[in-house]
């Protein structure tokens, strides 16, 4: 997403160190920020955050955390929730390379992935949020029995994030190949996802496990 630059963005996310965190105050803490222990679900990458502000408006007691590394990006977000007056939500402005300096062990019960961006040259593969690096991360952050839900209009990175997850022991509970033509449940767009959608773009969408629940009965 590129978006304007904003000289005035830094200072504007400074002035809400109860929402934003921006020099990494909130480092092997982050769940302490919320006043109460309820479930942790993060968005990577949350552009202008739609998405994440319209879950945490539904889900009260549910604790977002929206990442995102670019600041005058992060601003919309930090628009909303004060709009909405969200309690529930706090935005980490910082790159996912880093979640672990926030987050313990096993502490996030859900990670959203939206419209990531696609990276088709092979030299940037590295840089795609379903590297197996990221996919190292984001296991190191989840609950056992805590899932990845992943969108995207983009082809290549669909088929390549099912492949980079199944090499990685992953599994998947849900695939659909045409979201908006499928029954799309309780969706919520995104930015992104209103823009491609309405130039007739396919939406994929897919649900995914590091672990098999293992539990007997
Ligand atoms: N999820 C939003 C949507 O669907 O409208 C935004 C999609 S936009 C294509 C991708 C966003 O991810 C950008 O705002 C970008 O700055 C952010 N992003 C990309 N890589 C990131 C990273 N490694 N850490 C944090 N944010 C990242």
């Amino acid at each position: 997403m590129r978006m304007r630059h904003k000289p005035w963005a830094e200072d504007y996310l400074r002035e809400y160190p109860d929402i934003v965190d921006i020099d990494c105050q909130h480092a092997q803490s982050v769940s302490q920020w919320f006043d109460n222990d309820h479930p942790i679900h993060i968005e990577v990458g949350s552009g202008m955050g739609q998405f994440i502000t319209t879950l945490a408006a539904r889900h009260p007691h549910i604790n977002y955390i929206a990442i995102e590394r670019d600041k005058n990006v992060m601003v919309r977000v930090l628009d909303k929730v004060r709009a909405q007056q969200l309690s529930n939500i706090k935005l980490l402005c910082n790159d996912a390379v880093v979640l672990t300096d926030y987050f313990l062990p096993h502490e996030v019960a859900r990670i959203y992935l939206n419209f990531s961006d696609p990276w088709p040259k092979t030299r940037h593969t590295k840089r795609r949020l379903t590297y197996h690096t990221f996919l190292n991360i984001y296991e190191y952050i989840l609950a056992t029995d805590g899932d990845i839900h992943f969108k995207t209009d983009n082809r290549g990175l669909f088929a390549y994030s099912l492949e980079s997850m199944s090499q990685y022991g992953m599994y998947f509970t849900k695939i659909n190949l045409n979201l908006h033509e499928e029954d799309e449940g309780d969706n919520i767009p995104t930015e992104y996802e209103h823009k491609f959608a309405e130039k007739g773009s396919r939406i994929y969408r897919m649900e995914a496990k590091f672990h098999t629940n293992t539990k007997k009965s």
